[in-house]
């Protein structure tokens, strides 16, 4: 891996005259990677947002927002730096200069400079960096490709929804309509007749604080609760292909020296670190691959694929899974994610031609460790 620092920067081919509002760039974000993909832990979207009206005309894309990615952003004069690790994660209590997490926060602030992060959102993408991290393999065919853990993303909540269906008898339907619509703060849904006709069901969306107030007032009305009062909990349809990390067979099998050459070549660097399973040598076949950007040791566990790629995992981890029979190719942390930021660009210039925007990937963004 070189020491050096890319001498040439990657950027789209339109520097525009247009701007755009920095809620429209958002929006346009999140219309193809939507945020309640991203982990529960997680910290994700618009993470530093100036005040409005905030045109965009130039976002630089970087995996980590570092001192120095910053200072080029500024350089660059960018309106948005779009960071794939969150560059705030535990709350921040004061905004001081001791601090770098914090001296990089005052500093966009000062500098107009807005902040959105997606990170796990693209890592549960079917075409996120997963996606990108696979096709070191792509030449010799990728098939029976799927994600290692989806099984969240098949009915996430829309948070925050759920539904009041409350049944009154016809006479005082009207009245009740109106004043749990004024307690709930969400006007009716739906209302629908009993099959007898004696008796009206009404259907709120409510939050759950709508919900608790609810609740008490009709309590407190002294309706039976039990029998004429039931709260459904909303889901959005599943997200399909949506989830972390990716296992696939590959098509036409290759030896474990091959897989570290293309890995090395796709990712754009020149050693990795390689754990040979047990029984293994360089010319063992690999026909299935397992990966997973950045720390994926938690999600590739027990899948028993021939190799496992991600960027970093511990001692006992490797032991764990070389005893197994299974090849690891350790990229780094960031090495293992960077590249995705290539395939962003592609995709932003064409998401953002309409007002030529300027798309730049850093040149200051690279791993902490050089493999010497
Ligand atoms: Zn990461």
């Amino acid at each position: 891996m070189s020491l050096e620092r890319k001498s040439s920067q990657l950027r789209s081919n339109t520097t525009g005259t247009n701007r755009l509002d920095l809620k429209e760039v958002v929006k346009r974000i999140e219309a193809k990677a939507p945020t309640f993909l991203a982990e529960s832990w997680d910290n994700v979207g618009l993470l530093v947002e100036p005040s409005s009206p905030h045109d965009v005309g130039k976002i630089l894309l970087t995996n980590d927002l570092t001192e120095p990615v910053l200072e080029e952003a500024i350089r660059e004069k960018a309106d948005v730096i779009f960071s794939y690790h969150p560059p705030i994660f535990t709350p921040l209590k004061r905004l001081t200069q001791k601090a770098v997490k914090e001296r990089i926060i005052v500093k966009c602030i000062e500098n107009r400079i807005a902040v959105y992060s997606p990170h796990t959102v693209y890592d549960a993408l079917e075409d996120g960096v997963n996606y990108w991290l696979a096709q070191a393999f792509e030449k010799h065919g990728i098939t029976n490709k799927c994600p290692i853990s989806g099984k969240h993303y098949n009915s996430h909540l829309c948070r925050g929804s759920q539904r009041l269906e409350v049944t009154v008898p016809n006479h005082s339907a009207e009245e009740m309509r109106k004043q749990l619509a004024s307690v709930c703060c969400s006007d009716v849904e739906m209302s629908t007749k009993s099959t007898d006709g004696t008796a009206v069901r009404l259907s709120y969306n409510v939050t759950q604080e709508g919900l608790t107030k609810a609740v008490q007032f009709l309590q407190d009305g002294g309706s039976d609760l039990a029998s004429k009062t039931e709260v459904i909990q909303l889901q959005k349809p599943p997200y399909p292909g949506a989830g972390i990390g990716l296992i696939f067979d590959v098509n036409q099998p290759i030896s474990l020296e091959e897989a570290v050459t293309h890995v090395k070549q796709h990712i754009g660097v020149e050693r990795v670190r390689l754990s040979i399973g047990n029984g293994c040598t360089m010319a063992s076949p690999i026909k299935s691959v397992a990966c997973c950007a950045g720390s994926g040791s938690s999600v590739l566990r027990g899948t028993g694929a021939d190799l496992y790629l991600t960027g970093e995992m511990s001692h006992h981890e490797l032991l764990d899974a070389t005893s197994q029979g299974t090849n690891v190719i350790l990229c780094e942390h960031s090495n293992s994610e960077r590249g995705f930021l290539k395939t962003l660009l592609k995709r932003f210039s064409e998401d953002f031609s309409d007002v030529k925007m300027d798309i730049v990937v850093s040149c200051m963004d690279v791993d902490p460790v050089t493999i010497v």
